[in-house]
Parts: C-alpha cells; structure tokens; sequence
C-alpha cells in the first residue's frame, strides 16, 4: 500500500503593501544583480560583440578593460597581474591544486565555501593532507605560521555564514615562507583589503562584480608568478584546462585558453568601470557598510530577529545573516518574500539554521536594504499571533 502523500504545506496570503517593497527585488548572493543599466551597454554592444571572435581585437579589448580596471578597483601593487580562465572559483580550487600548492596547504576552514577547498586539497594524491584549522561557524579561526606549509588558504568572506575576515599574512611570514591565497568569490569588489597581503586573490564575477558565473579571476603576486612557473616546469602533470601557466600566457595578451562567455566579460566590465568612475573600492565598500548598517541595526532593534554573527567586526558587510526567533518559520518568511517579488532571502541550505540571508553587494541599493527591512517586518507581523 503506497502510503498518502505528504500535506504540502499551505504559503500563507501575506501581501506587502507596495510602499513598503524594495525598488529590485534580487537580494540572491550569488548570481545576484545584474545591473539593468549594464545589460542595456550589452543589448546596445550586441551587433558588433557578441558572436565575434575572442582571439581578435573586439573582444580583447574587453578583457584587457576587466583586467585593467580590476588592477585599478583591486590598488593592486605594481608587478601584480589579473589572470583568468573558465570554470568559476570551484574549477579555481582544482588549478591552485595543481599549480599553485608545491606540497603543503592550511586552510582557515569556518564555512561550506572555506571547507570545500580544504577537501579539494585533502584528496589530491600528489599533495600532502592539508593543515585544517576550524572554528565554529559564526565565527573565523587565525592562520598561524607553519615551516611546514607553502600556502595559506584564507576566506575573504565566508558566504555561508555570513563572517567575514580581512585577509593578512600570518604573523611573521611574508610570500618566501609561504604564499596567500584568499578566495574573494564574494568579496572582491566590495570590502577593503590590502593586496600586498595576498598572493593570490581570487573570485568571480557574479557576485559583487554583478555580472554572470562560469568564470574565475584571480589577482597574482610576482612570488605566485614564479610559484606557477616553477610547478608548470616541474614535469607534475597538470590538466591543460587548470593549468595556471596555460592560464597566465593567455591572459597576458587578453585572451582565454578556451572560449568564455563573452556576455560575462562584457557585464563584469561594466560594473568595474562603474565602481571606478564612482570612486573605487572605497565607493564600493561604502555603500555595502551603509547596507550593513540599516540591515544589523534592524536585527538587534526587532524582537524577533537577531544578527547570527555575535561579534559585529566579523560581521559581513556583503552578506548579512539574520536568525529569526522559533515562533516564526524562516522558511515561510522567504517563502512568502518571494510571492511578493523579493526574491532568494534563504539562508545557507546546509546551515540548518531559522536564518534569512540577505545579498549587501554593490549593486544592491542601500535604500532597497532599508525597504527589505520593512517588507520583513510586515511579514512577520502578519505570521505571528
Ligand atoms: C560563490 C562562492 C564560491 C563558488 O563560486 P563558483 O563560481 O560557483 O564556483 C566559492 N567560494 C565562495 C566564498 C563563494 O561565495
């Protein structure tokens, strides 16, 4: 006998009053929003771009203007070089594997995103078992020098979770005793850092870069450079599609090893130039701090919400985490945004916690945070007795 189906449970008719509802309604952390402005530059570039070739000057002229302006939003130091390549941070995490780590890796381990990489590593059979430094999630462990270890692999920003951490060189060391590789998929374009501090910078462009996935990007040091030079020649097989050296040639003249998605390079170049012609990094930052701001004195001022990272420095300034008192379901708060057009304000899927969690990128308006606030809030009176 089969049993019955499942009750699925009933969405509650909750409708929020247009007054209160944010202007774009896209608060997804990754991809999150595009710019409208930047799809109509492409729509309007489509005739001459788009189904042209990436080995001729059309289109290298478009990566040479995301390299350049990331040089310029990222205040890169001089020797340093933006390289690119298909496949997004998680294709990124196999080419470090098999460039970039001579034999030894620690990782900063407090999320899904920073753990993941650390299983990239643990598996890899020509790598030595990484050092794995955790802490409890909500929070960030420190990296500490290690003889033995000749990268350190920190988090930018632990999507997850919502905790973020300015990435530094563990005490003492610099790129001779062991490189820095940050992975900022969620953070480049968005929070202030100091790239003399890293070695490898890495991200992609759909999340403060408001563009599409599919590609990785990564900021490198002249000590990365060598790294990658000195494994390329090292005889280690290494796929030609993750290979970093195949990666670094190519970039230099503005081309990728294979084809990218030419609307993606397109997109994340206009919300650079975007960035730069506002100010830079410090416009960028300052406007995910002014998102911060409205979202967390939000959560500590309501009854029924709460910051889920309790030190506010770690809190992240590009994706905010709220827990939500148990006399409402998170769940159905997301669930009921949704039908009103706010859209993707779920938290992590495998935290397990009563959470919202809200994209604070960029793009995202600081006035659409503050509306978001009062849509949730009508939500929530509406869903509790
Ligand atoms: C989104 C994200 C990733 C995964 O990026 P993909 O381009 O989808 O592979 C990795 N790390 C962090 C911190 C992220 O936010």
């Amino acid at each position: 006998m089969t049993p019955p189906p499942p009750e699925m449970p009933t969405l509650p008719d909750v409708t929020v009053p247009a007054e209160l509802l944010p202007g774009d309604g896209r608060f997804c952390c990754g991809p999150s929003k595009v710019r409208q402005e930047a799809v109509d530059a492409l729509a309007a570039a489509a005739p001459t771009y788009l189904g042209t070739s990436h080995r001729q000057d059309g289109v290298r002229f478009v990566v040479g203007a995301l390299r350049n302006g990331l040089a310029e939003l990222l205040q890169l130091p001089d020797g340093y070089e933006v390289v690119l390549g298909n496949g997004g941070t998680t294709a990124f995490w196999d080419a470090l594997a098999f460039g970039l780590i001579e034999r030894r890796s620690q990782h900063l381990s407090f999320g899904e995103f920073s753990s993941k990489f650390a299983t990239v590593t643990k598996a890899a059979p020509h790598l030595e078992d990484p050092e794995v430094i955790e802490s409890p999630t909500g929070t960030h462990p420190e990296a500490h020098a290690d003889p033995d270890v000749d990268v350190y692999a920190l988090t930018h920003n632990e999507t997850s979770t919502g905790v973020m951490h300015t990435p530094r060189r563990a005490e003492g060391t610099t790129a001779a005793d062991g490189l820095v590789a940050v992975d900022a998929t969620s953070a480049a374009g968005g929070l202030r850092f100091d790239a003399a501090e890293t070695d490898v910078y890495y991200f992609a462009p759909q999340k403060c870069l408001g563009s599409d996935g599919g590609l990785w990007l990564a900021a490198v040091s002249p000590a990365a450079v060598e790294r990658i030079e000195r494994i390329a020649a090292s005889g280690r097989w290494i796929p030609a599609s993750l290979d970093l050296k195949t990666a670094l040639d190519n970039s230099r003249k503005d081309q990728t090893y294979n084809t990218p998605a030419l609307a993606t390079v397109f997109l994340a170049v206009q919300q650079v130039e975007w960035l730069n012609h506002n100010g830079g990094l410090e416009f960028a930052a300052g406007r995910c701090d002014r998102s911060a701001d409205i979202l967390y004195a939000w959560a500590e001022a309501g009854e029924l919400t709460t910051p889920f990272v309790a030190d506010p420095a770690e809190r992240s300034h590009v994706v905010g985490t709220i827990d939500l008192a148990d006399v409402v379901d998170a769940n159905q708060v997301a669930a009921v945004l949704r039908a009103n057009g706010v859209h993707d304000t779920e938290s992590y899927r495998k935290l397990g916690r009563n959470q919202l969690r809200v994209a604070l990128f960029p793009a995202i308006e600081p006035d659409d945070v503050a509306q978001l606030t009062r849509s949730i809030d009508h939500v929530l009176a509406a869903l509790t007795p």
